[in-house]
């Protein structure tokens, strides 16, 4: 990428930057950290956190509300306010940054070498013997209560081997480590200066300045540096993904499930949950499995087989999941009632009043006075995005079947199937089999491949919204 396009596209992104504070974002996941202007979209979900201390990192459980494909609040552009004296005094510095970066193409007019490499080059002003083109701030000007770190100091404390460049027309630097950069631009000893962070963030930053030639970095502008570059790297390492998908078709076997005897287009059949589960089971399965090579997708059955609910969540309990990985539990299941009148679809989660043990305590052996706490924390998780799923199913089915099948809402219950489990899971029920009118639905090739594609629209609805916001949950 040329300089000229990079300048661009770091133009086009910063208007996705948030100036505003007490913005509609809500939740203490999107809490603002001081001294930084824009609410990052970085986050570390603690869904199943490493260690206590990872654990213990600031997250919401938000009142969880799906909105797939939705942008998160804070990185909206500011409709309608017009420019204000912060954006642009901020938009003049970035401009700044961007030219900085345009110039570090060729050598510097006065002819001196680029600081492009490690702290030690002698060409970086760091460097004994070194000089700025521009003059340097004003030795009379108002000097730092510190002494200020030197560059080789400063970044041996930002991490391990970060590179640096520094162009000394401009007076402009950039500090990369991990694939994660800050831009920064020297002023005068005790100054605020804007430090945009990987193009999409902006920390307010005391200032490094030039002292005889050679870089002085602040101490709180090397403490806000690594804590940046820090965030982000924790972030990316919990940075979550839905790695498996368990598609469990109820009953099966000699469990035939609900029946319910009928008299569809003149002949009498009796319909058995156990044969429409599986054949929406298996549909869902195979539309999951085109959509996501990427993902493991399982069948806790995929014929007219008994596995006991024990065997069940044991299948979904040994997908092996690296700690950034969640794993889906779709459990279809079929309605019955003694109420012939009684129909239509209905979407379980798990009850939030239920309490799973859900921590590996071995663990956490050190530290048992938390195991409470933490097991408190997932649950929340495991729960909001069970209703996530829910509600996106639910959602869908609506969309899809209109009112040829009606909506009974989601439901909330401790059930088998999924008490085990370590997921977010859902169990939709399809209709009721005792129902004419749904029983022609379950019945029918045609409506319930359409059902089933409903479910399949809502879980994937889930999925993008969850990977997208790297495992946000966003509020409503
Ligand atoms: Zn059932």
């Amino acid at each position: 990428m040329t300089p000229v396009t990079s300048m661009i596209l770091k133009i086009g992104i910063f208007p996705r930057v948030n100036i505003r504070r007490g913005g509609p974002v809500t939740g203490r996941r999107a809490r603002r950290k001081p001294g930084r202007f824009s609410a990052p979209l970085r986050s570390s979900p603690a869904l199943r956190p490493r260690s206590p201390q990872q654990a213990a990192r600031p997250s919401a459980w938000a009142s969880a509300t799906p909105h797939p494909g939705r942008q998160f609040p804070a990185m909206q552009p500011i409709p309608g306010r017009g420019v204000r004296p912060r954006f642009l005094a901020l938009a003049i510095a970035f401009f700044a940054l961007s030219f900085s970066a345009f110039a570090q193409s060729g050598d510097s007019p006065n002819g001196l070498q680029q600081g492009v490499g490690r702290p030690e080059d002698s060409s970086l002003p760091g460097a004994p013997g070194e000089s700025s083109p521009l003059p340097e701030s004003p030795s009379q000007a108002p000097g730092p209560a510190e002494q200020g770190l030197s560059l080789d100091d400063a970044m041996k404390a930002i991490g391990p081997d970060p590179a640096f460049r520094w162009d000394p027309f401009f007076r402009t630097g950039n500090i990369s480590l991990s694939g994660h950069h800050a831009s920064f631009s020297a002023a005068y000893p005790g100054e605020q200066a804007p430090v945009i962070f990987d193009s999409r963030e902006i920390l307010s930053l005391p200032a490094p300045w030039l002292e005889n030639g050679l870089l002085r970095f602040p101490e709180s502008f090397v403490a806000g540096i690594k804590r940046a570059f820090d965030d982000s790297i924790l972030s990316e390492q919990f940075r979550y993904r839905i790695a498996a998908i368990v598609v469990d078709p109820g009953h099966g076997g000699r469990d035939p499930g609900a029946q319910g005897t009928h008299t569809i287009n003149g002949k009498t059949l009796t319909l058995s949950e156990k044969d429409i589960t599986l054949k929406s089971s298996l549909s869902l399965y195979s539309r999951l499995s085109a959509a996501y090579p990427d993902k493991r997708v399982l069948l806790t059955r995929d014929r007219d087989v008994y596995p006991t609910l024990e065997e069940r969540t044991l299948l979904a309990n040994s997908v092996p999941l690296k700690d950034n990985e969640a794993i889906l539990y779709v459990s279809i299941h079929a309605n019955a009632s003694l109420n012939r009148n009684a129909r239509g679809y209905e979407v379980w989660y798990l009850s939030p009043d239920y309490r799973r043990d859900l921590i590996d305590k071995e663990k956490f052996q050190d530290s048992a006075e938390i195991i409470p706490i933490v097991n408190d924390m997932l649950q929340e998780e495991f729960t909001n995005e069970s209703i996530m799923i829910a509600q996106a199913i639910n959602r869908r089915i609506g969309e899809a079947m209109g009112r040829s099948l009606p909506a009974r809402g989601l439901k909330a219950e401790e059930w088998f199937v999924v008490r085990n489990v370590r997921m977010p899971s859902v169990l939709v029920e399809l209709g009721f089999v005792t129902n004419p009118a749904d029983a022609e639905i379950l019945n029918s090739e045609e409506s319930l491949k359409k059902l089933t594609e409903a479910i399949y629209k809502g879980i994937t609805d889930f999925v993008t919204s969850f990977e997208s916001s790297g495992g946000f949950i966003f509020n409503q």
